[in-house]
């Protein structure tokens, strides 16, 4: 991703981006080459208020790159899975 801000990304998205602590970012650091650290995105994210919208939206729409509300697409997938099988759990108790 040449040059791309985070807030090119984020434009025409839900109004709590506008309190994103990634805008101004560059994109790069968010969306890592496959094997590349995460660890920079992520500790933006642990700053930004606006971290667990974030979070729920990247569930959501099943963000399949990127770092979202902290998270890896990994990491937003297991979570994905664990309220599966909890409603899965629930559904049958
Ligand atoms: S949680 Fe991270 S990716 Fe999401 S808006 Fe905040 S800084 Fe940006």
């Amino acid at each position: 991703m040449e040059n791309s801000k985070m807030e090119d990304l984020i434009g025409g998205m839900p109004s709590w981006t506008e309190e994103a602590n990634c805008k101004g970012a560059d994109a790069d650091i968010f969306f890592p080459e496959r094997g590349a650290s995460t660890r920079k995105a992520k500790s933006i994210c642990r700053a930004c208020n606006v971290q667990e919208d974030c979070l729920e939206f990247a569930i959501e729409q099943s963000e399949k790159f990127g770092i979202w509300g902290g998270l890896s697409e990994r990491e937003r997938r297991r979570i994905k899975r664990q309220r599966v099988q909890s409603f899965d759990i629930r559904e049958v108790s």
